[in-house]
């Protein structure tokens, strides 16, 4: 496969010049380093450099910038066998640096996540079928083994595995039974490649004309941001597959990217299906192994689509010609650890660095995007109707104030009795509820203690099946006591609310035959569970299917009808800017999941708030104008995108010293027209892991430089070594 030309016009540094190195660490910038005897480097090339008594890997940024003595520089180390760091991620690395106001050093770890991938890899072992196969027995497990095996080229042990939704041990016991036979395989060129030649469906007129519009700006090679709008089933998928047909042809690299990896199961299927090989893949279930594979294939060329989470915007793509963002409203886009970043926007950024063509798709566009469509920034293709004539599910609500169920439990009489007929009917039905475990809060009847975290402000979940309470911030994790900590009562500790759990544990008294799975993250650990459940609920193993948000969005169950929404107000409460949108956003991918396919789909939505604008627009489907509503509400208040926002979080051990930081901060917010700074107050996390947390808020007007605005106050604030301050522009948490 040819590289492509990433080094033909760089500018060289022979021997004796200096070179600035750029290390992938939270450092003010680049360092100066001298090119020694024998060596010619380039920008972007990978090399080892002496910092302080270690050896560090880097990259060559450019020509010195002389702020190191002659006498004291040091000499670059060795230059690293590894493809370049491709100017334009070069200059993303800085832009992203500038944008979120962190170091690039920090960015630029983010792009070399793998310093194993630095080095050419060693041949790896893959497993093929053997030419004559002997008599063995076929358990379910081999038998997918096999399958996976019979239309594509051998594989790794790990990848096959994956691959079948096997453990390792199959592949195994297979090879040793002479089933599999080991080759040596050039590593990389493992999986079969996906081929654009592979025909599509048949389009309709609206998906065909979407298609064209989309292979139009593959074709014309330049910076465009085009938002997909359509309903849930109305082929956007496919849509954006003809796009991503069109890269491939044209011999150029294609990145998608999901929120959830969950997503992946079904995705990676129609994927296959489409075009007959598999994508790489890139997100946080991969092994150092698979991922040093990746990064290399990626930088090489040779990976010609990735799928990925939000860290694969920062892979090194040396000819990235389309990406597509699936669900671009999902918070899941946003990082709020180290640098906070949001990949939705940061990919608008990287399109329009590389010249390429960027594709935004959504049943529900968050308020960002809309209004960059409505300004005409972005371009907007809608698909207006379901595939195949389905209809959009029947949506009502259950007003719980006068219908709901007796207390402890948490299913209306209406929802019961619509589960009912679903069951006589050999349907499905999904019972949404977006909280793990059993109950989110135990209280002491006699004394009204509640169980808090001891290292968060937070209350404990109960986890009933794995006999724990945990803390969904920090992880920390206790038996549930039998004695009251607070008043010493015995057995008066009662779990109050409900978490997934405790309405799995109604519908199995309610329901007892009736076959019922919980998905929550901690119930599916990993892809392979994941896409085990998923295979159980199209094969109609499952009746009812109890879920958190991780099964809300995407998929497709042909058998699935109805849709209960067991607590629709939850994502209302607290102060979040985004609570209304959010919680319409997810309610609608919900309401989604019903009859997308010949049979007409019911969701039922129990709320206590069933006059409130987003329970309102659920039932009439009236999304412009609950749009209208909010994007009024945020003009008004002068709130993104509107506005402008930017968070600093001030953390630390000792409470005192982050209440000094916090309020020097506070002396030196800037104070120029049009920006306002709110705080120091505690943050509502105010402890989180054992750190005490205050917050401020930067909130300004979209003409002013946020970011320079930010510089210049944290250059200003006196800040002891052992406070963290945190920036997050356009922060999604206000946690
Ligand atoms: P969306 O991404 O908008 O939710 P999908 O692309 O997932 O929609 O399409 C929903 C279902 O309809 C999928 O099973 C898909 O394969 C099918 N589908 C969509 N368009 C077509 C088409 N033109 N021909 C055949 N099947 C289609
Ligand atoms: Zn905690």
């Amino acid at each position: 496969m040819p590289c492509p030309p990433a080094n033909s016009k760089r500018a060289s540094f022979v021997a004796g010049e200096r070179v600035s190195v750029m290390l992938p660490l939270p450092l003010g910038g680049a360092y100066d380093y001298r090119v020694p005897a024998g060596l010619t480097l380039a920008a972007g090339d990978f090399v080892t450099v002496p910092l302080a008594s270690r050896q560090v890997n880097g990259v060559v940024w450019g020509a010195g910038e002389g702020q190191v003595a002659a006498p004291k520089i040091k000499d670059v180390a060795t230059l690293l066998d590894a493809p370049p760091l491709p100017e334009t991620s070069r200059r993303f690395v800085e832009w992203v640096a500038r944008y979120t106001v962190c170091s690039p050093g920090a960015v630029l770890r983010m792009a070399m996540s793998v310093p194993a991938a630095l080095h050419p890899p060693r041949p790896v072992t893959a497993y093929a079928l053997a030419e004559t196969v002997p008599e063995v027995r076929l358990t379910p497990a081999r038998r997918r083994v096999i399958g996976v095996l019979s239309d594509g080229p051998a594989r790794p042990a790990t990848e096959l595995a994956r691959e079948a939704g096997v453990g390792s041990s199959v592949v195994r016991d297979l090879a040793r039974a002479g089933v599999l036979v080991a080759r040596s395989l050039s590593p990389g060129a493992t999986a079969a490649a996906p081929d654009w030649r592979c025909p599509g469906p048949t389009l309709s007129a609206d998906q065909a004309t979407a298609a064209r519009a989309l292979e139009n700006h593959v074709a014309a090679d330049a910076f465009a941001v085009t938002l997909l709008d359509g309903v849930p089933g109305s082929g956007k998928t496919e849509v954006y597959f003809e796009a991503v047909a069109e890269t491939l042809k044209r011999g150029r690299q294609v990145l998608v990217m999901l929120p959830e990896i969950a997503l992946g199961a079904q995705w990676m299927d129609r994927f296959r299906a489409r075009f007959g090989g598999s994508p790489a893949e890139w997100h946080s279930d991969l092994s150092q192994a698979q991922r040093r594979v990746t990064w290399r294939a990626v930088a090489e060329g040779r990976a010609r689509i990735v799928v990925g989470a939000r860290s694969a915007l920062f892979l090194p793509f040396p000819d990235l010609g389309l990406i597509v963002i699936d669900e671009e409203h999902d918070a899941a886009f946003k990082q709020d650890e180290g640098v906070a970043y949001n990949a939705r926007d940061m990919a608008v950024v990287r399109a329009r660095l590389g010249d390429i063509p960027l594709v935004l798709a959504s049943a529900t566009p968050s308020l960002e995007t809309i209004e960059n469509a409505r300004s005409g920034r972005y371009g907007t293709l809608h698909l207006p109707d379901r595939h195949a004539g389905a209809s959009l599910p029947d949506v009502a609500l259950v007003d719980m104030r006068s219908d709901g169920p007796p207390a402890g439990r948490w299913l209306s009489a209406t929802l019961v009795s619509a589960i009912q007929k679903s069951l006589e009917a050999g349907e499905q039905t999904m019972l949404f509820l977006n909280r793990r475990g059993y109950a989110p809060l135990t209280l002491c009847r006699v004394c009204g203690h509640r169980i808090q975290c001891p290292r968060c402000t937070a209350w404990l979940v109960e986890h009933r099946h794995v006999e724990r309470l945990q803390c969904h911030h920090c992880g920390y994790q206790a038996r549930l006591p039998r004695i009251c900590p607070s008043c010493a009562a015995e057995d008066t500790l009662a779990a109050c609310g409900p978490g997934v759990e405790r309405v799995a544990e109604e519908v199995g008294e309610r329901f007892p035959d009736a076959r019922q799975a919980i998905a929550a993250s901690d119930t599916l650990t990993g892809p392979r569970a994941a896409a085990e459940l998923i295979r159980s609920i199209e094969e109609r193993r499952v009746d009812i299917l109890i879920g958190t948000q991780i099964i809300a969005k995407g998929y497709h169950f042909p058998m699935l009808t109805l849709v209960g929404v067991v607590d629709a107000d939850l994502g209302l409460a607290g102060g979040d800017l985004r609570a209304a949108e959010r919680t319409y956003q997810l309610l609608y991918q919900v309401a989604g999941r019903a009859g997308r396919a010949e049979r007409p789909g019911r969701v039922l939505v129990q709320t206590y708030m069933p006059e409130s604008a987003v329970m309102r627009t659920l039932l009439s489907g009236e999304r412009q104008r609950f749009l209208d509503a909010e994007a009024k509400d945020r003009r008004d208040a002068g709130m993104p995108p509107f506005g402008r926002l930017a968070a600093i979080v001030v953390s630390g051990r000792d409470e005192g010293a982050v209440d000094e930081a916090a309020r020097a901060l506070g002396r030196a917010a800037p104070r120029a027209n049009g920006i306002q700074v709110l705080g120091p107050a505690p943050a509502p996390l105010a402890l989180l892991r054992g750190r005490h947390r205050r917050r401020l808020l930067l909130k300004a007007g979209r003409e002013i430089n946020v970011q320079a605005a930010l510089r210049s106050w944290l250059a200003a604030a006196r800040v002891p070594r052992s406070v963290r301050v945190r920036v997050d522009v356009d922060p999604y948490s206000f946690l």
